[in-house]
């Protein structure tokens, strides 16, 4: 079983400063650094982490080849990412001595994924694999439409949150990741819960409250709580679950035991500061100890 990414892949500047700049402002930086990011590098780097062969489709500008290199050594097959004439996706992330922070975001080379590289990607996939989207791309609907009809399981986290983008997927999935605080945006965007949507398995994530699945084939709902850690940077968590989930139910577990080991995952995570580069391994994931 493979996993096919449509995802995003984004560098992340981390500036430190003394407090946030204001109109007009000009400030000094006390320390700089770039990590590999975006919900799509994130998903992937946290699938192939915990064993799933990922095959991420995307897009990075001709200064993104690091980015690429640095997900092939955390074990992404990168040969349907291609290179366009735009600046890599990046991001500006500005972070006070309070842990406040504001960010500034260019979607860039991921905005640039033709149908061409979908489809190419696409046509080495076979009905028992998943395909995974998120919002921080293009042509997630035309990926999705064409995934469920060659019988791909197709599964969308709906982040970052946008209601049309949602209502266009819908349609065609399986399996749908929100957080607790999309789940709410798409009540007040369609009057729609989870247990309402067309999509079998609803999963719902709390942060530190644990998460929720929607089994809506079942007609059931489950609760799983998180685990009691000290969160020290809880960017990436809800990333780290779902390539998680996706990589053990895509190798046969049984879905109580996959939420199991993305809860483990997923704690270990907000213990950790960074975002793709601090995505735990499965071997630490298993020996850790709560
Ligand atoms: P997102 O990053 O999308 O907002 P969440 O914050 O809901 O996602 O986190 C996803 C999962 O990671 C949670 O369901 C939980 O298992 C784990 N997790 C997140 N925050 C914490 C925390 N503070 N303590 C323990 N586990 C956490």
């Amino acid at each position: 079983m493979t996993i096919y990414n449509l995802g995003s892949i984004n560098a992340d500047y981390f500036y430190h400063l003394p407090h946030l700049p204001k109109p007009g402002e000009t400030l000094a930086a006390t320390d700089m650094s770039r990590g590999l990011g975006g919900k799509g590098a994130n998903m992937s780097v946290a699938a192939a982490r915990a064993g799933a062969h990922v095959c991420h489709i995307g897009s990075v500008g001709q200064d993104g080849g690091w980015a690429v290199e640095r997900m092939m050594e955390y074990g992404v097959d990168t040969r349907h990412i291609v290179t366009a004439d735009v600046a890599t996706g990046n991001a500006v992330i500005m972070v006070d001595d309070a842990g406040e922070n504001a960010i500034v975001l260019l979607p860039g080379a991921n905005h640039a994924i033709g149908k061409n590289v979908i489809g190419a990607a696409l046509a080495e996939a076979s009905p028992n694999d998943t395909l995974l989207i998120q919002n921080e791309t293009n042509n997630q609907a035309y990926a999705a439409r064409l995934g469920r009809d060659m019988g791909m399981r197709v599964a969308y986290a709906a982040a970052p949150f946008d209601a049309a983008k949602v209502q266009e997927v819908l349609p065609y999935l399986e399996y749908l990741f929100l957080n607790e605080v999309e789940a709410e945006q798409l009540h007040q965007a369609t009057g729609q819960n989870p247990a309402s949507l067309p999509v079998s398995k609803v999963f719902v994530t709390m942060g530190a409250k644990g998460c929720v699945l929607f089994d809506n084939d079942a007609g059931q709902t489950f609760e799983y709580p998180a685990l009691p850690v000290k969160a020290v940077d809880t960017t990436g968590a809800g990333d780290t679950f779902t390539g998680y989930v996706l990589a053990a139910l895509g190798r046969g577990m049984p879905m109580a035991q996959a939420i199991a080991l993305a809860t483990r995952a997923g704690a270990l995570m907000v213990m950790r500061e960074g975002t793709a580069d601090a995505i735990p391994d499965l071997k630490d994931v298993q020996d850790a100890r709560f």
